[in-house]
């Protein structure tokens, strides 16, 4: 259609649309680096259509590769220009008129009853294109899609319920947005602080970003150079620039090899992880470039999905540039690349814990959950993972947490297995009747406080050959085991012959079954107590107790 149409917006836009206008934001400012980085990523997709459709006719071919950002100050209006892939009618419609972008829908998603701390949220999660409303009470977007056979059109918006769409002839290939601004976003219309903008932001924008003409940011790669050659500063910017930002990294990973593929890899944990904060799943945050072309956002595909918190980029040359997304799915080659990365990534983090204790126990505080998981979901690095997990322990002072490999290291002599013991908390493992038993005999058992914990000891199964068991096992028998000592040999003796005799006992255990039913498999007598009276153990020897309380939780 060459008409002009006023359409209604997709009620969650309209949500949307209500905070982001209404919100008191300090940092608005953020609305150019959204805008901006549409820009980058539309240019990024010309790039690549243009190899993938291979010779085949592109509209305005000849435009240079870059954004443009213009400001009227009589007219209170800034104008951001890029040649990118552009959008045709139906892509302006479902693209800025419904929620499309998985960052505005999470963050709709958790909105919660307090707005106020929401719209500081704005800031870590963007909310994509709609942020323009922030500075602006209306916006115009003229685009020209690459197809040769299609036409120019204009979108516009106050904002509030509704946007026109209509033709818009005679324009060049690409998206010009122009903000009308609010009365109290006059400064920017301001090109010095426009170009302050973006030197905070985006200045590894891969693509000329130019305010009146001239070249505000360096565009480079920053992961194909020379480590040696970097400055710390610009590994923090380029990584607020990739991780979507504020704050600085808690450690990074830069490293390339050529065999057995030629793979460069810059990757950065954050310090925060907001999927634990309760803001819904991450998404992959590893962007997949060939050549320094990018060729898959968030890529799914270029590491394990437990690995979705680590933000960067990989780039590989021996990756076909007009690969498609189902291919990706497929490629050996791409698999490949990442099991590399994966090992290298944990063998790093291996030597973070060695080399810097501290910053490994803030990492593990932030993203332990995320090892675990992949302890349960990925049989490939198990080995690798079991050596990164921490507990607490009955020989760590509370709060404080030990690796498998010191637990190992501390295990008396004739030691074969790892016991562990689940329970809501330190205390209350502590002041339970599991715990007698070692305790009695010096034998160390760590503390799976998490359930998670469970779930992972139990897919890992062992650790250098040392078995990983469960201290609510019915049928644990810890024998002489921690009673190398005489005098403890003595005690144990003692204590057996203070046991009641086999009669009584079965007769007692008879009675509390009786009294009991259906409510416990069995009633035993036993020798691992010594102040308890009694204890429930696991018949099965497989779910402890904390995690038949996650499958009961979860209805399973
Ligand atoms: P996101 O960038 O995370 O996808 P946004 O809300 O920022 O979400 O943008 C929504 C969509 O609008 C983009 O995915 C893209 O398809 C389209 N879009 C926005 N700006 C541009 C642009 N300058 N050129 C082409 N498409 C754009
Ligand atoms: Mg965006």
């Amino acid at each position: 259609t060459a008409t002009q149409e006023t359409r209604e917006f997709q009620a969650e836009v309209k949500k949307m649309l209500d905070i982001v206008i209404h919100s008191l934001y300090t940092e608005r400012e953020i609305f150019l680096r959204e805008l901006i980085s549409n820009a980058a990523d539309a240019l990024e997709k010309f790039r690549h259509q243009k190899v993938a459709s291979q010779g085949e006719e592109i509209f305005d071919d000849h435009l240079p590769l870059e954004i443009k950002i213009k400001v009227d100050q009589e007219k209170h209006t800034l104008t951001i220009t890029d040649t990118g892939i552009g959008m045709d009618r139906g892509e302006l419609e479902h693209n800025l008129g419904t929620i499309a972008h998985s960052g505005s829908r999470t963050f709709l998603a958790n909105l919660t009853e307090n707005q106020r701390q929401d719209t500081q949220l704005i800031g870590q999660f963007g909310v994509g294109f709609y942020a323009a409303f922030m500075a602006a009470d209306k916006v115009r977007v003229q685009s020209r899609s690459f197809r040769p056979d299609d036409a120019g059109h204009e979108w516009v918006s106050d904002g509030t319920g509704t946007y026109t769409i209509g033709p818009c002839p005679g324009i060049r290939r690409g998206t010009r947005i122009i903000l009308h601004l609010k009365e109290d976003a006059k400064e920017f219309a301001d090109e010095e602080r426009i170009k302050q903008i973006i030197r905070r932001y985006s200045s590894f924008v891969p693509f000329p970003i130019k305010v009146a003409e001239e070249p505000v940011n360096t565009v480079q790669a920053i992961w194909t150079r020379n480590k040696s050659e970097i400055k710390e500063e610009e590994y923090q910017e380029f990584y607020k620039y990739i991780a979507n930002a504020f704050d600085e990294p808690l450690a990074r990973l830069h490293f390339s090899a050529d065999a057995p593929l030629a793979v460069k890899a810059l990757l950065f944990f954050p310090k925060e992880n907001v999927e634990r904060l309760g803001f819904g799943r991450l998404e992959p945050g590893v962007n997949l470039y060939c050549q320094r072309v990018l060729i898959e956002q968030h890529s799914k595909n270029i590491l394990p999905e437990w690995l979705r918190f680590v933000k960067g980029v990989i780039d590989s040359e021996d990756l076909p540039l007009n690969i498609s997304r189902q291919a990706l799915q497929d490629s050996a080659l791409v698999a490949k690349i990442n099991r590399v990365i994966s090992k290298r990534l944990l063998k790093y983090l291996a030597e973070l814990a060695k080399n810097e204790p501290e910053t490994y126990e803030k990492f593990w505080h932030s993203f332990g959950m995320f090892l675990k998981e992949g302890a349960i979901s990925d049989f490939n690095y198990r080995k690798e993972l079991a050596g990164l997990l921490r507990f607490e322990s009955s020989k760590t002072e509370p709060g404080k947490l030990t690796s498998l490999a010191e637990y190992v290291g501390r295990m008396a002599e004739a030691q074969k297995d790892i016991y562990y013991i689940s329970g809501p908390s330190r205390e209350a493992v502590e002041t339970g009747p599991y715990l007698e038993a070692f305790k009695s005999r010096d034998l160390e058992v760590l503390y799976t406080l998490d359930p998670m914990d469970d779930f992972a000891l139990n897919h890992i199964g062992e650790f250098e050959e040392h078995k990983l068991v469960s201290a609510d096992r019915d049928d644990l028998d810890l024998g002489e085991l921690g009673h190398e000592q005489e005098a403890e040999r003595q005690d144990a003796a003692q204590a057996a012959k203070e046991t009641l005799p086999p009669e009584e006992a079965k007769e007692l255990t008879a009675w509390i079954k009786e009294v009991l039913g259906e409510k416990v498999k069995e009633v035993k007598a036993s020798k691992r107590l010594t102040d308890s009276p009694a204890m429930v153990v696991n018949p099965d020897g497989f779910l402890t107790s904390s995690m038949e309380r996650v499958m009961r939780a979860s209805g399973q």
